[in-house]
């Protein structure tokens, strides 16, 4: 099972500034010049050993994730960041007999929505894309998304042959080999979970979710839907204080995150869906304070935490 980020930022998409990359470039200029290289392979040994953070970019482009398994090509949200994953499948896995394209739409807010429009492999009459979501009229909802009043090309336009799937109360489906499951989470106007499990291995993703009530009640389900995962997508746009005070507006924090993972035997948790109004450090700061929560209260566990950032892939 491969998989890759697209898209990260939660809300809306966040390019950053020019204030931002200068004072990148300022520490690593500071840095250069603190250790003395001179040599510019070295430099660019440096940078190239520099995190996202320092060096690169966390991204703004809004959620999107890509997952490949039994050659099966699935997408988790339609954000910003599936315009450049339109463009990958066509350089890399386009061919004339078209594609099959699974897609697992959490809920329909703009930041998971806006990338359809730009999404290359559905202009292409071959390909079919299937459209998972558990909300009903998703058909509708991207038809309006395309009105003319909000956008030059409407959905019909876009040729590939579509398939809407309304996710009821089906607990389990296969796509070929792959498993999957998906659950309602606490969101305004609900938002879905999806758990993908292939050749001993499971994905989750889960967005959009605020728990405000942590009682056994109303968290054993996602408990147990985030069992024994080995890599689980999961919102943490807040700080946890900042949780407190923003009620009802639907996110959670990286700390509720890490005592699910706890309680569930996560594997791995990638913080996701990061606040818009933060820049690179500041979300690194969330992530610094949630690995010391970790090792404070959970020293023995062997949870890996890190940030979901655009391009990072790896292989479960
Ligand atoms: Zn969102
Ligand atoms: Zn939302």
């Amino acid at each position: 099972m491969r998989i890759r980020f697209w898209g990260v930022r939660g809300s809306i998409p966040t390019p950053p500034t020019s204030a931002q990359i200068k004072n990148k470039i300022r520490k690593i200029a500071q840095r250069i010049v603190s250790e003395n290289i001179t040599d510019q392979h070295k430099i660019n040994t440096l940078i190239d050993s520099m995190s996202p953070v320092d060096a690169g970019l966390i991204g703004g482009n809004t959620s999107c994730i890509e997952l490949r398994a039994d050659n099966k090509i699935l997408i988790f949200d339609m954000g910003s960041g599936l315009k450049n994953l339109g463009n990958f499948i066509m350089k890399h896995d386009q061919n004339a007999d078209g594609l099959e394209i699974h897609i697992f739409i959490s809920h329909t807010h703009w930041d998971h929505m806006l990338g359809f429009p730009f999404f290359g492999p559905a202009f292409f009459p071959n390909n079919k894309i299937y459209f998972y979501s558990g909300h009903p009229n998703i058909k509708e909802r991207l038809e309006l998304q395309q009105d003319f009043r909000f956008f030059p090309v409407a959905l019909h336009q876009m040729q590939a042959q579509k398939e809407f799937i309304h996710l009821k109360h089906i607990s389990s489906f296969k796509i070929g080999n792959l498993t999957v499951k998906h659950l309602p989470l606490y969101h305004p106007g609900g938002s879905f979970g999806y758990r993908v499990e292939c050749c001993d291995k499971s994905f989750v993703y889960a967005t959009d979710s605020e728990y405000k009530d942590l009682s056994k009640k109303n968290t054993q389900d996602h408990i147990d839907f985030f069992k024994d995962a080995d890599l689980l997508v999961f919102d943490a746009q807040y700080t946890f204080e900042e949780a407190i005070h923003k009620e009802d507006w639907g996110h959670s924090s990286a700390l509720v995150g890490i005592d699910f993972s706890i309680q569930a035997n996560v594997k791995r948790l990638a913080l996701f869906h990061h606040e818009p109004e933060r820049d690179d450090f500041e979300i690194d700061k969330i992530l610094k304070k949630s690995i010391d929560y970790k090792k404070m209260n959970y020293p023995d566990a062997d949870l890996k935490i890190f940030l979901a950032t655009e391009d990072l892939e790896f292989q479960l």
